[in-house]
Formats: C-alpha cells, sequence, structure tokens
C-alpha cells in the first residue's frame, strides 16, 4: 500500500508499470470506408485508442484525474475513489487503483456489457449497477447521493466536471495527433460523452492552429445503442463540455454506427466499438463537402468489449 507523505511514490508507480504505456497510440489511414467520390485530396485518419492498456481512450484521463486528486492532497489512506461511468472510464480507473493501491468504487447502468462488468472486477474495484432506462444520468445520481452520505469516505472524481479529463487531451492526445499528421490535421471528429475527448484534443489542435475545424459526434436520439456517447440535451449536460467550441455537431443513428463498426472490421481490419463506427459515419459526412483536407477521428475503443452485443451478436 502506498503511504501517504511519499508525494512522488504514485510517479514512480506510474514509471514502473503497465501506467507508462498510456497514450501515444497509433494513427491509422482509413482507405476503404470512405465516401465513393472521396476528393483525392481529402485523407481519413483513425486514432485507435484502444492500444491504450486499459483499452481505450479513457485511460489518459482516469490517469490524470487520479494524479491530479493525489497532488491535491486528496487521497488519503482510508480513502475510496468513486465514479459514474458507461463503462470504460469504471475499467480505466479500477486499473489504475489497482497499480496504486487504491481502492475503487464505480457506478453504471446495468445494460453495459457482461464484458465491462467482468473486466472491472477483474482489476478488483466494486461495481454498482444502477437503472438501465435512467442511462448514465442515473450512476451519476446514484453516486452523488453516496458521497454525500458518507463524504470523509469518498474521493468523487467527477469525470463529467473534472477539468483533469478534458486537460489529460490537452497535455497527450492533441500534441500526438499534431505530431503524427506531420501538423497537416484540418478536421478533428470526435464523439461526445463527456466531452474531454473533443474539448481537451480540440483546444490544443487550436494552440497549435486556429483554423482546425472541431466536429462533436452524438447519437440522434436519447435511447440509442452506441455505448459511451451522450445525447446532450436528454441527460444532465457535463460541465466540462462546451458546445461553443464546436464548428458543428454530427447526430448518428444506432444502425449506421452498426454499419460502419462492422465494415470497419471486415474491410479495414479494425475491430473498433461502435462509437467509432458512429464518429467515422460522422467523418464521412464532413469528408463529403470537402474539397481538400486532413480528417483525425478519434476510435475510443476497441470491439472485444462488444462481441456479445450489437453490433456483433449476430455473428
Ligand atoms: N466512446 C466510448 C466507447 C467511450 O467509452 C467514451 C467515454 N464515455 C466516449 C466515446 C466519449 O469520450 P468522452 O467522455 O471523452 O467524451
Amino acid at each position: 500500500m502506498w503511504v501517504l507523505g511519499e508525494h512522488d511514490e504514485p510517479y514512480r508507480k506510474v514509471r514502473n508499470s503497465v501506467l507508462h504505456l498510456v497514450g501515444n497510440t497509433p494513427l491509422v489511414r482509413i482507405r476503404k470506408v470512405v465516401p465513393q467520390d472521396l476528393s483525392p485530396k481529402v485523407e481519413i485518419y483513425a486514432k485507435l485508442e484502444g492500444f491504450n492498456p486499459g483499452g481505450s481512450v479513457k485511460d489518459r484521463p482516469a490517469l490524470s484525474m487520479f494524479l491530479d486528486a493525489i497532488r491535491r492532497g486528496l487521497i488519503k489512506e482510508g480513502k475510496v475513489v468513486i465514479d459514474a461511468t458507461s463503462g470504460n472510464t469504471g475499467i480505466a480507473l479500477a486499473m489504475v487503483g489497482a497499480v496504486l493501491g487504491i481502492p475503487v468504487e464505480l457506478a453504471m447502468p446495468a445494460n453495459v456489457s457482461e464484458e465491462r462488468k467482468k473486466i472491472i472486477k477483474a482489476y478488483g474495484a466494486k461495481l454498482y449497477l444502477t437503472d438501465p432506462l435512467e442511462g448514465t444520468d442515473g450512476a451519476i445520481l446514484f453516486v452523488r447521493e453516496k458521497v454525500s452520505k458518507e463524504p470523509d469516505r469518498y474521493v468523487y472524481l467527477d469525470q463529467y466536471n473534472n477539468p483533469a479529463n478534458w486537460r489529460a487531451h490537452f497535455y497527450s492526445t492533441g500534441i500526438e495527433i499534431w505530431h503524427q499528421t506531420g501538423g497537416r490535421v484540418t478536421h478533428l471528429v470526435a464523439g461526445v460523452g463527456t466531452g474531454g475527448t473533443i474539448m481537451g484534443t480540440g483546444r490544443r489542435l487550436r494552440v497549435f492552429n486556429p483554423s482546425v475545424q472541431l466536429i462533436g459526434v452524438q447519437p440522434a436520439y436519447p435511447f440509442h445503442g452506441i455505448e459511451g456517447l451522450k445525447h446532450m440535451e436528454s441527460s444532465i449536460k457535463p460541465g466540462i463540455f462546451d458546445e461553443t467550441l464546436l464548428d458543428r455537431t454530427v447526430f448518428v443513428e444506432t444502425e449506421h454506427a452498426y454499419e460502419m463498426t462492422r465494415r470497419l472490421a471486415l474491410e479495414e481490419g479494425i475491430l473498433a466499438g461502435q462509437s467509432s463506427g458512429a464518429a467515422l459515419w460522422a467523418a464521412l459526412q464532413v469528408a463529403k463537402e470537402l474539397e481538400e483536407g486532413v480528417i483525425v477521428v478519434i476510435f475510443p475503443d476497441s470491439g472485444e468489449k462488444y462481441l456479445t452485443t450489437a453490433p456483433f451478436n449476430q455473428l
């Protein structure tokens, strides 16, 4: 167990563990799943966040929020880290907690895939399942109530309102994309759950080039099958999500997201989660309208966790 007062200890543990593999994910050109009449001067690239050690983009904010809480002295002996999640943040927090020796409790809607629940338990975190009809809002309200009952016990990371979430992307994802495209990126397309990815990555890219276009992706309807994304109008709005920063929001139907996800595996050899399919569908709408450009699409995770659910359950 990590002893308080030795404040550089968590950083040593990050360096000397699987956590040092968070970030630096590959960027891959999408060549086949593109519009038929795509201009030859438009390039589409996918940032494969499934290559993070916890298997998703959320490793970045999970590590960032943990280290931020440690730096601010919030995590002390006997405290439990808690958050609401649609799954990937839970997996990431559970992984970080396992490495740092800090107990983690998570609340998520009961209808998320079985794989997600098992992975979280495998990392030793405690899981509370909330009403699936309430979506992540149900999990958020559950955690708020738990924390208000036992405020001394919990450190509530609150990924929906924690600036350390988007800053993780400001200090990693955005810089990586800039370098990986040789500074040529013109458009960033990313699904919105907490908004952390698009806010942090987008802000960084705009530092490098203020004309980079930011395109957010949301499900077309409140009830949808795109795990990880949020339909903003029908749910608790994340405090870190500032829609005014975006040039555009593309709304994607579940079936379109699934179709793209299946095609990614069949034609590109990329087994991705359905929010990747949603983001790619949105990117293709943007690509159709362009004469030239370099579009980077965030693929938040890979497909293994979804094999027993749509879009893959008919296999
Ligand atoms: N896709 C998946 C699969 C996710 O788990 C998440 C995170 N909830 C997102 C997209 C959206 O990322 P963000 O929270 O950074 O907006």
